[in-house]
């Protein structure tokens, strides 16, 4: 039998139609579950690849100073965080940084435990406001939005640059998903853990004054396109405690 194209239509036309209706209901399925394309395992598995990846190009301390374990102990007592996940590593680095990568795994450089008169209330402020990264889904949102591989290239870059390449490190950071938005919410969320477990939440704010002069400074400007609008967040922080 031979079809004519009539009949050669009508079978594209229903094969269209079939394919249609199978992708809508899937993507309907799919929106209406919210189904997570990453898992807590999965989430896990890539901060630990990203963490090797880090440790390649600069050393990776597992044991921390007595006051960030004090600190963190402290967060666990007062907050349903599931403590257990949690791993905080030293990164032996010059510059003054803090972050939060998927699956729980903090960073703090050596430089930033060193700083002179850094008090703990403002050390307390600092990771109180990277476990906001990771509780309110930050972290793990900059994993499945992005590719995996581009952020991780931007991380890297990040921890390897040198002082020349600070200005590209903004756009870059910006595509890890840190954003404005972010950093307020993140905020938000560490004052109240901050005042929970007993410590000052005025520590963050004195500590975002104490950087603000060396924003200029190329070494510094890792923590300043990590967490912009300096300004902002302390203005936004006095007005949440003073409420
Ligand atoms: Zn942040």
């Amino acid at each position: 039998m031979v079809l004519g194209w009539r009949e050669i239509l009508m079978i594209v036309v229903v094969v269209a139609i079939l394919l249609y209706s199978r992708n809508f209901r899937l993507l309907g399925v799919k929106k209406s579950l919210g189904i997570d394309p990453i898992t807590p395992e999965d989430e896990t598995r890539v901060g630990k690849s990203w963490l090797s990846e880090i440790a390649e190009k600069q050393k990776v301390q597992t044991e921390q100073d007595p006051r960030v374990t004090t600190i963190m102990e402290a967060f666990h007592r007062v907050a349903q965080l599931r403590f257990d996940r949690y791993q905080v590593f030293r990164l032996e680095s010059s510059e003054i940084n803090a972050m939060a990568l998927p699956g729980a795994h903090l960073l703090i450089t050596r430089s930033l435990i060193n700083l002179p008169d850094l008090s703990d209330d403002q050390l307390a402020g600092i990771l109180a406001h990277e476990i906001a990264h990771v509780e309110l889904g930050h972290t793990r949102n900059a994993v499945i939005q992005k590719n995996r591989s581009e952020a991780l290239k931007s991380l890297l870059s990040v921890i390897s640059r040198g002082p020349a390449k600070s200005v590209l490190m903004l756009d870059q950071l910006a595509n890890l998903g840190i954003s404005r938005k972010t950093e307020l919410e993140a905020d938000e969320f560490a004052i109240q853990l901050l005042s929970r477990a007993g410590y000052s939440p005025m520590g963050l704010i004195t500590f975002l004054e104490r950087t603000k002069p060396m924003e200029g400074l190329p070494e510094w400007l890792t923590f300043f396109s990590t967490h912009p609008a300096i300004d902002e967040r302390i203005q936004k922080l006095n007005q949440k405690l003073s409420l």
